[in-house]
């Protein structure tokens, strides 16, 4: 029977944060046209943001390929891939040192080890793709004031004093969630003492679709290959270096990054506009509570060195759709805490291999001590000729170890626009 009061809007989920990870879920979920689901967004949607959206921002994201292939499923890909580049190659160096490692999408028999796309493209579709779901309202911008248990439901108030009443809210307002402190769930902050300087430049030779990683003292520095044969860069210095970087003139600029990156890049001709970002390993102490998931960098805000924190999320997702759907078969409640163990449970390994995986990396490539330094010298050089471990990563990077094939749903006529409907795999 219907506990349907006047003025309660009656969602089946609430997502908090319409970001990459909040705006995916809503995405995910909007296949089930018979699915009402509220999103509540602090910024104004990314069209009318300008150039600054705090996720929607002037950062490239290395697109594993089973991220990739969750927005084919959601018809979105198509749309995505005309500003995104695939890599080719990937080549790790180690600054000042001669080991090398290379890994090649041919000798993984794939098309591309991943896709490079700027977040603002990404955002842009994504909220292209949300407004035409019929089933899905986006409220942007605005902000949950108040969220508190009735029953089994979570009532949450909004800033124009609206209220919603929803068996499920997903916590996913970033690393910084405010939500998150609102319902009193701790998160562990560990500073990375670095600072990310992410821009684009053009060098002056074909970028090949080469993607370099290069291990330096004061800790790592990725160039990714970009439309219009400019390289997006995420280069990882202390917050002393970071500060020299960002003052610097262009031409400055551009010779400390020469020389930092070593020969493969060429001269570098032109720079776009700096941005900077503090980097800190935050981990929420709670994932699950009856009625809550915590999600995205709201649950684990990771270093950028591997280029899993989106890419982890998107797998997060797609097993959350799983149970969601699994629970909907069955009839259960979206807010029962056994269901929402479950979901964890099935994520447990994946999270806490990534998380450690790109830590350690962190901490092992980000230090001037020379023995540390020989071993990762070595460590590139046996991981060349290992072939077997070298598969067994690059399946990882590319987001292959994990299912990222989202159930089946009868009904998705809650998609206006069905032209970019593609369900395929991305990867052969
Ligand atoms: C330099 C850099 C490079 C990176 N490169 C990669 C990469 O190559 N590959 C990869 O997989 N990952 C990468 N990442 C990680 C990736 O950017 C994050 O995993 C991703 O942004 C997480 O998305 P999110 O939606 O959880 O959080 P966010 O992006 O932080 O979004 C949170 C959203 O919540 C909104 N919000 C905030 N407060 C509120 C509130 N009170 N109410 C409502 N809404 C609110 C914000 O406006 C925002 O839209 C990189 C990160 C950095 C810093």
């Amino acid at each position: 029977m219907s506990t349907a009061q006047p003025n309660v809007i009656q969602y089946d989920i609430l997502i908090i944060g319409g970001g990459l990870v909040g705006a995916s879920l809503a995405a995910c979920l909007a296949r089930d046209a018979s699915l009402r689901i509220g999103v509540v967004e602090k910024f104004p949607p990314p069209q009318d943001s300008g150039d600054f959206h705090p996720s929607y921002d002037a950062r490239n994201t290395a697109l594993a390929n089973g991220t990739c292939h969750i927005f084919d499923q959601l018809g979105v890909w198509r749309e995505m891939r005309e500003h995104a580049v695939p890599i080719e190659t990937i080549e790790i160096t180690n600054q000042g040192r001669f080991g090398r490692a290379v890994i090649r999408a041919s000798e993984e028999r794939v098309r591309a080890l991943g896709y490079v796309i700027e977040n603002r493209w990404i955002g842009k579709v994504l909220y292209r793709h949300l407004q035409a779901c019929t089933n899905v309202d986006f409220r942007a911008p605005a902000e949950v004031v108040a969220l508190r248990y009735e029953a089994d439901m979570v009532v949450a108030t909004l800033d124009n004093q609206q209220t919603v009443r929803t068996p499920l809210v997903i916590i996913a307002d970033g690393a910084l969630s405010h939500t998150r402190q609102m319902l009193g769930i701790g998160a562990t902050v560990t500073d990375y003492e670095q600072v990310a300087i992410v821009t684009a430049v053009t060098p002056d030779k074909l970028h090949h679709n080469i993607a370099l990683e290069r291990f330096t003292d004061t800790g790592p520095l990725a160039i990714l290959p970009q439309t219009d044969n400019r390289l997006g860069l995420t280069w990882c210095v202390d917050k002393t270096t970071a500060d020299e970087l960002m003052a610097a003139d262009d031409a400055t600029f551009l010779r400390a990054l020469e020389n930092a990156a070593g020969e493969g890049i060429g001269q570098l001709e032109k720079v776009g506009k700096r941005f900077s970002y503090p980097l800190s390993l935050t981990l929420a102490e709670e994932q699950i509570r009856p009625n809550v998931v915590v999600l995205g960098n709201a649950a684990h805000g990771l270093h950028p060195v591997a280029g899993q924190g989106f890419n982890m999320a998107m797998r997060d997702v797609a097993v959350l759709v799983q149970v969601l759907c699994e629970a909907r078969e069955h009839n259960r409640h979206w807010g029962d805490f056994n269901l929402l163990q479950m979901y964890l449970q099935r994520r447990g390994q994946d999270q806490f291999n990534t998380i450690q995986f790109s830590d350690k990396l962190t901490h092992l490539f980000s230090n001037r001590n020379p023995l540390l330094s020989l071993l990762r010298n070595s460590g590139l050089v046996l991981f060349d000729t290992m072939q077997g471990t070298k598969r067994f990563v690059a399946r990882y990077a590319m987001g292959r170890a994990v299912s990222t094939r989202l159930p089946d749903v009868a009904d998705t006529a809650n998609i206006k626009s069905k032209s970019n409907v593609e369900f395929k795999q991305v990867t052969p």
